[in-house]
């Protein structure tokens, strides 16, 4: 199983955001989108989730044709760079908002919602309010949010980008962590190299609308397809 992009095009206008990309996104993985900033990431990441829509080709989820299903139909979830947290309501109760209004059992949700913050260390923090918490912490809020409706997808756009270097890179393990213990299908956004390569599966290197390659980050590393990916990979730091 896995999604598949399918001969994707886009355009803002006469600009070719994206121009007849195909990626397949193998399940139970970590990708990465790595591209320079313009490359069309984030619009494929939003593509993919349903909150813009393609021009020509086509999304399959696990074997569904999404391409023209709401974002709801499509059992993702989404983390963005700046989490928009609901500020009146306790940390407890953000992550539990997308559960509350599917009308779960209110045992259910208490069971599920003190799981989620367990797996995310935030159990002592559940009564805070959002501003009482960390960027950090905030953004692994936002995680235990997206997981919280147990989506098929988790989708997230440079979701450590705001955060300062230390912060990122210890997120960015805790990422690598908590993937390995959820294993959901996760695609993420960044313009980070070694981000990509020190979390990732697999890696889809995106620019200017084209994908220029697509592979582990050893593959990426060993035998880049062309002169734009060894340049953007950049020597070993
Ligand atoms: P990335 O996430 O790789 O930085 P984006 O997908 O955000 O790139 O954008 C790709 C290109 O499409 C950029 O040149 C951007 O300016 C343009 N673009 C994105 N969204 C819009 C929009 N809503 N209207 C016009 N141009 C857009
Ligand atoms: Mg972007």
């Amino acid at each position: 199983m896995s999604i598949e992009v399918v001969e994707i095009g886009k355009r803002f206008g006469d600009f070719v955001a994206l121009d007849d990309v195909s990626v397949s996104i193998p399940t139970g993985q970590l990708t990465a989108l790595l591209g320079p900033s313009g490359g069309g990431k984030s619009t494929l990441l939003r593509i993919i989730a349903g909150l813009e829509s393609a021009d020509s080709g086509r999304v399959e989820i696990e074997g569904v044709d999404a391409t023209r299903l709401p974002p709801q139909k499509r059992n993702v979830g989404f983390v963005f760079q700046h989490y928009a947290a609901f500020k009146h309501l306790s940390v407890r109760r953000n992550v539990a908002f997308g559960l509350e209004i599917r009308k779960r059992p209110k045992a259910e949700i208490r069971a599920k919602v003190d799981e989620l913050l367990a797996l995310v260390h935030l159990e002592q923090f559940a009564d805070r309010l959002p501003s009482q918490l960390s960027g950090g912490q905030r953004q692994r809020m936002a995680l235990a949010r997206a997981l919280a409706v147990e989506p098929t997808v988790l989708l997230l756009d440079e979701p450590f980008g705001a955060l300062d270097a230390k912060v990122r890179k210890e997120l960015r393990d805790w990422l690598r962590r908590l993937h390995d213990e959820v294993h959901v299908t996760t695609v993420f956004v960044t313009h980070d190299q070694e981000e990509a390569l020190e979390v990732s599966d697999k890696i889809v290197v995106i620019n200017e609308g084209r994908v220029e390659q697509i592979g582990t980050p050893d593959e990426l590393y060993d035998k880049p397809a062309n002169d734009f990916v060894m340049r953007f990979l950049g020597p070993v730091t």
